[in-house]
């Protein structure tokens, strides 16, 4: 079975990622992190919630924030 984040169900970004009129801009998202057992733990959302801290809406898994 392919590997998901476990963060995914309830994560705005990853909501994001896969709905947004940019989707060829943020797709590279999902395949580096969010379907990626190696790197998802790298994902900055991801290591934020690992603390038990709600990370900003606009937090990108490589750490820059989405520009509007
Ligand atoms: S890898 Fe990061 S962006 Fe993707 S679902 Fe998990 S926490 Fe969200």
């Amino acid at each position: 079975m392919a590997f998901r984040c476990k963060n995914m169900q309830g994560c705005p970004m990853y909501n994001l990622i896969t709905t947004s009129l940019r989707i060829m801009q943020l797709q590279p998202y999902l395949t580096d992190y969010c379907t990626n057992q190696d790197r998802c733990p790298e994902c900055a959302r991801y290591r934020v919630l690992e603390t038990g801290i709600k990370p900003p809406a606009d937090l990108l898994p490589d750490g820059t924030r989405l520009t509007t």
